[in-house]
């Protein structure tokens, strides 16, 4: 008897990626919860503080991936959810006001709380948005809290951002009465990104120009029916929802990956502001070329190398893109935990047609795949890369993506070479 292959189902591989048919599994998954998200934001937003309800668990995950601190006090903690709290002997709102009490008394700088929710405040069903709402009362005007939720219950890791920044847009204020449109720049990036991108747009003469999240909560963009915004991260749906009950409209753009990606990301706010092309043009050009130089090195080791994607980060489309029309990689697969079709629809056009999309998880048959496809390089989370070293595979950890400045112009260099390193090291042990 011989066993079925392991590769997709006939069919699944469709002639253009736009209208491709997707491979959806739903099995055991391997990803971290959106708690790990507290990791980049809390250096994003510097008046902020993240209190997780949660557990033990909860705590190791943040602290192991944040690292510790040495000469700043850190701006997350969590608030221990205990066994006599489980056994509903304890009243945990009566215990989450003294800990925040405590926490705003001691640390007189935050401006910003956010209760996190966990794994363990959802099992007991404890309502967050309640004692959020309660604490505000107490501490406002001084501060002003908020609650989402980080569970890893049906969650991937980038959706605690995308939580995390619905829950700001209640409270963003109402965009002021004027005549001409403002940009939003959505998603958390670093401040070095940022301050590029504020550059390239004033050169265009785009804006009023914000960002949200901004760098402190004082700074909270305005809204409204006049507000056109980009998106900087794919995994932003529910604050793309959020935004547009708010009246606000979204630039659909690939995402700033690369200079085609960067370049055709400002073309959409150029477009909507009717900047000229030949502007646009003097503008953009010195950094595509900078940044075309700077893969360069890179793309001559990985030119015509074959990429898998286990689903993780929700950049897997993004980056997929990038690799294979910018560095001329050959992705096999490309999984995502979810493909959100309008937000990725200029990405999946640009995506080479052949290319397998798929979305959720069955790890075991994944495996099977990859295994089969024997790629150059595999991107995955931390959990599957180093068995898949072990079998001889060489890995990219996807979180690292979120850790590290890759948008606009003058990262596609580090971008490139975060893909080239992984094989630059197993050619020197191989060597
Ligand atoms: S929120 Fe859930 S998945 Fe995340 S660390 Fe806590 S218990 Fe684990």
């Amino acid at each position: 008897m011989s066993e079925a292959p392991a590769g997709p189902p006939a069919g699944l591989r469709a002639k253009g990626c736009g209208e491709a048919t997707v491979l959806r599994e739903r099995g055991q998954r391997e990803v971290f919860c959106g708690l790990t998200g507290i990791v980049w934001l809390h250096r994003k937003i510097q008046d902020a503080f993240f209190l997780v309800v949660g557990s033990r668990t909860c705590a190791h995950l943040i602290q192991s991936a944040a690292g510790v601190m040495i000469f700043a006090e850190p701006r997350f903690a969590t608030a221990i959810i205990d066994e006599r709290d489980l056994a509903g002997l304890a009243d945990l709102h009566e215990e989450l006001d003294r800990v925040v009490t405590r926490l705003l008394e001691r640390r007189p700088e935050i401006r910003l709380l956010f209760l996190v929710g966990s794994c363990p405040s959802e099992v007991i069903k404890l309502d967050l948005s309640r004692a959020a709402a309660r604490l505000s009362e107490s501490f406002a005007p001084r501060v002003r809290i908020l609650n989402y939720s980080g569970s890893g219950i049906e969650t991937t890791f980038t959706q605690g951002e995308d939580a995390c920044l619905a829950s700001l847009v209640p409270e963003l204020p109402a965009e002021p009465q004027r005549s001409g449109p403002s940009l939003l720049v959505v998603g958390a990036l670093a401040d070095v990104v940022e301050d590029q991108l504020r550059r390239l747009f004033g050169d265009l003469g785009v804006g009023p120009l914000h960002f949200l999240p901004p760098r402190r909560s004082p700074e909270l963009p305005p809204v409204g029916p006049q507000t056109l915004f980009l998106l900087a991260q794919p995994f932003l749906a529910d604050t793309a929802r959020a935004l547009e009950e708010r009246g606000a409209t979204r630039l659909a753009a690939p995402f700033p990956l690369g200079a085609e990606g960067t370049t055709l990301w400002l073309k959409a706010a150029a477009d909507a502001w009717g900047v000229p092309r030949t502007r646009f043009h003097a503008v953009t050009a010195p950094g595509q070329d900078r940044a075309r130089r700077a893969i360069a090195h890179s793309a001559q080791q990985l030119s015509g190398k074959s990429v898998f994607f286990f689903p993780d980060s929700q950049l897997e489309v993004p980056l997929a893109r990038f690799l294979s029309r910018e560095l001329s990689m050959e992705p096999i697969e490309v999984g995502s935990p979810y493909l959100h079709r309008e937000h990725l629809a200029e990405e999946l056009r640009l995506l080479p047609p052949g290319t397998l999309l798929s979305e959720g998880q069955d790890v075991e048959r994944q495996l099977d795949r990859c295994r089969a496809a024997r790629p150059y390089l595999t991107v995955c989370g931390l959990g599957l890369a180093n068995p898949l070293e072990a079998e001889g595979l060489a890995t990219k950890w996807s979180i690292e993506l979120l850790f590290t400045p890759i948008q606009g112009y003058d990262q596609a260099g580090d971008l490139a070479e975060l893909f080239a390193r992984p094989l630059t090291r197993r050619d020197r042990l191989v060597a």
